[in-house]
């Protein structure tokens, strides 16, 4: 499978959550988490178009600010996705600076702020640099239970998990991608030009064989004439999990959530050993995370946000995490 979507951890397994998934082929980017951000460059932060947030502690959402800092007048929209409560913390947030200079700026900024709410309901707000970042409500947008964010080359879904807060987990999920064989393309005389990409919708969208496919200047062909021109490849499933109790109930979401996932970010907060204090503070433990990636049938495994209290032990709780599961790192 060739990788078009680049996953990294800002501040590594021990720093503060924040995922950066970078697009091979666009200028774009999203985040999982809004941590302290002071290590990812401002060309990366200035890509991102979504950001998702699992839940508002103060370590998943101190980098709001850095974010906003650097996308007045460069970026016109970003979007945010998280749990109930979002819009007002974005809101909070916006409020707590003055904008009476706001209609002295050459180009508008926009939070479009969504919330999933645990009942799966939603809201949606806009909030405008040019309106004083006031939240101006929109209609939720139409997609299916669970889905943020629905494109023809990739959906993001979240399920609500319990961290004694309602808390998002989320997958993205990569549509197939249908690679031209230049090479074949040519050797049959054929043009490489428009019509291929009317020739991948229609082989992406599983267009009968009989389908006549136009031809740049040269007479339709039928679709089962050109198919080896193409190959279909599986897209990449990535997951992000954190700041969840260790409960059969969330293990159990989370791992239907993230079933078939290549790459499940998932933190290991705790030893195995510290259960208690793990259960206690509504962390996973590193066989919890392990007991979710087995539960998904994970490829791979990257335990990350290991608690400040194994300072300089990451070797101990990656190798716990190793003991129990082949695909960690
Ligand atoms: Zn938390």
């Amino acid at each position: 499978m060739k990788a078009l979507l680049h996953p990294d951890l800002v501040n590594g397994r021990t720093g503060d959550p924040a995922l950066f998934l970078d697009f091979q082929f666009a200028r774009r980017a999203f985040l999982f988490d809004i941590g302290d951000l002071h290590a990812l460059p401002a060309r990366k932060i200035l890509r991102v178009s979504d950001a998702f947030v699992s839940h508002c502690h103060l370590d998943h959402f101190v980098g709001f600010d850095t974010v906003l800092r650097l996308s007045i007048g460069r970026v016109a929209t970003i979007r945010l996705h998280g749990p109930e409560g979002l819009i007002a913390a974005v809101a909070q947030k916006l409020a707590a600076y003055t904008w009476n200079l706001a209609d002295k700026y050459a180009a508008d900024l926009a939070f479009v702020v969504q919330e999933l709410h645990e009942d799966g309901s939603r809201r949606r707000a806009r909030l405008r640099l040019r309106n004083r970042f006031v939240a101006e409500p929109l209609d939720p947008p139409d997609l299916p239970s669970g889905c943020l964010l629905d494109e023809p080359a990739l959906r993001v879904r979240a399920v609500t998990l319990d961290h004694f807060i309602p808390c998002l987990a989320f997958a993205v999920e990569e549509a197939r991608h249908l690679n031209v064989w230049r090479n074949r393309v040519e050797a049959e005389g054929l043009p490489i030009g428009p019509w291929l990409g009317p020739f991948k919708q229609a082989v992406a969208s599983g267009a009968p064989d009989d389908t006549a496919i136009a031809i740049d200047g040269l007479p339709a062909r039928p679709l089962r004439d050109l198919r080896h021109l193409v190959t279909v490849e599986r897209g990449q499933k990535i997951g992000y999990v954190t700041d969840i109790r260790g409960t059969e109930a969330n293990i159990t979401a989370a791992g239907e959530l993230l079933a078939g996932v290549d790459i499940l970010f998932c933190e290991a907060a705790f030893a195995a050993e510290d259960a208690a204090v793990a259960a206690d503070r509504g962390h996973l433990t590193t066989r919890e995370a392990v007991e979710i990636a087995r539960r998904a049938g994970a490829k791979r495994l990257e335990p990350f946000h290991f608690s400040p209290r194994y300072a300089d032990q990451d070797d101990r709780l990656l190798r716990e995490v190793r003991e129990f599961f082949s695909g960690a790192p």
